[in-house]
């Protein structure tokens, strides 16, 4: 029996205002999007440009550069512009913390060649120079047209509001726990900068919003508050997510419970990549969540059995792997020469208990032979048995295969 009040697949997207952000569209009807950042000095004109070319490649359809300094600040045209002659129009976005005013105050070649500015409420100032920094950088929205991120961050609160607000819980009649006050002091935060933003004239439809914390269920709880409390576009991330899997994990709960409700119009997964890994991994995580929850199709998905005593050899293993790369290394064609190839599914599966029947519910699959089954690998397309692969050149003729069936 279905559960009672179970509804298949997310909620309908919540309303939000839609930005452009560069030639990307956040919010409102478009797709959520995929976002990142580097990690190199971005005074360092040429390690930039490689790394937001490898994540533009990986599938980034946003990034942001930390401008720290005057030579971040002065390299950012240039970075830019030599993305463009590679023909790489990715939305460049400008990360900004105390400073920020003065950088694009004295560099406006690089307030014009960002697509957005990322300003931390926490991080702008303090009294009354906070207003008028965070007044400043409004004005440079406005004069270059380009739309922020109000982006409160819960390890750089604006204190100032985190203490009032314990003070005003102090009077209560019914006094909220510390971490609802502090989580209140993380949105108030955002949402106060956003109104006085559209204050200073800056249209709604030019601001984003988020508000990141490290735990997922803090994360959660936030956003769900937020989303009822505005109707800004919001990018969605877990904030230190952490390293490996662990942060995998961490971010994939969050945000999947979160889009589930409808909740998010761009996301950042937020991983610290393993020494030597690379920071593409962070968007391949990103694109495979959306895809997993049915958000969006970025690549053919392999679904492969784990593997247990009934498998012969790692050569399952081994073929799924084969398999995902090079239909993921293929899909920057194929979206050209055979859009929607993206939707197509795969099964690599290890013996004949799930083997055929997961290969079945595939456009194309695969059952090898497990222990004690003949050595022979029937393949299934579209649902029905179409050939069977033999001998040492399995790998290469299901490539073959999955190839032609593009192709097709
Ligand atoms: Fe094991 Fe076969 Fe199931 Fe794969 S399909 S996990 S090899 S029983």
């Amino acid at each position: 029996q279905p559960l009672s009040g179970w509804a298949f697949g997310p909620a309908p997207r919540r309303g939000t205002r839609q930005v452009r952000v560069g030639n990307v569209l956040v919010g409102g009807d478009a797709p959520v999007v995929v976002q990142s950042m580097t990690n190199t000095d971005t005074a360092d004109v040429a390690s930039t440009v490689k790394q937001v070319a490898e994540l533009w490649r990986a599938g980034s359809e946003v990034v942001r550069v930390t401008v720290n300094n005057p030579e971040s600040a002065n390299a950012v045209p240039r970075i830019v512009e030599k993305l463009a002659m590679m023909g790489i129009e990715v939305p460049v976005v400008g990360d900004f913390h105390y400073n920020g005013h003065q950088l694009l105050a004295n560099e406006p070649a690089c307030a014009q060649a960002l697509a957005k500015y990322r300003i931390n409420p926490g991080n702008v100032g303090f009294g009354k120079k906070r207003d008028t920094q965070f007044a400043q950088l409004i004005e440079f929205a406005l004069q270059y047209d380009k739309p922020v991120r109000i982006g409160a961050n819960w390890g750089s609160l604006d204190q100032s509001l985190a203490t009032r607000l314990m003070d005003e819980n102090a009077l209560r009649a019914d006094p909220w726990d510390a971490g609802r006050v502090l989580r209140e002091a993380l949105i108030r935060s955002a949402l106060d900068s956003a109104a006085r933003a559209v204050d200073l004239g800056l249209p709604a439809d030019r601001i984003i919003l988020s508000c990141k914390v490290s735990g997922v269920q803090e994360l959660i709880a936030v956003y769900r508050d937020l989303a009822q409390r505005s109707d800004f576009a919001l990018h969605l991330g877990l904030t230190e997510a952490g390293i490996g899997s662990k942060g995998i994990v961490a971010s994939s709960a969050a945000l999947a419970v979160l889009m589930q409700e409808g909740i998010g119009d761009t996301i950042r997964i937020s991983l610290t990549p393993e020494p030597g890994a690379s920071r593409t991994q962070e968007v391949v995580v990103a694109q495979e969540l959306l895809q997993t929850m049915g958000l969006r199709a970025f690549t053919p998905m392999v679904t492969a059995c784990p593997g247990c005593g009934r498998t012969t050899s790692e050569f399952f293993q081994e073929l799924a792997k084969v398999v995902q790369e090079h239909v993921r290394a293929r899909m920057p064609e194929w979206k050209i020469t055979h859009p929607g190839a993206e939707h197509m599914t795969l099964a690599v599966m290890g013996c004949v208990v799930n083997g055929p029947g997961e290969s079945r519910h595939a456009d194309i699959g695969i059952s090898l032979p497990g222990t004690g089954e003949a050595p022979a690998a029937p393949v299934f397309i579209d649902g029905e048995k179409s050939v069977t692969l033999r001998g040492a050149n399995i790998a290469h003729e299901f490539v073959d295969l999955i190839d032609g069936y593009v192709e097709r």
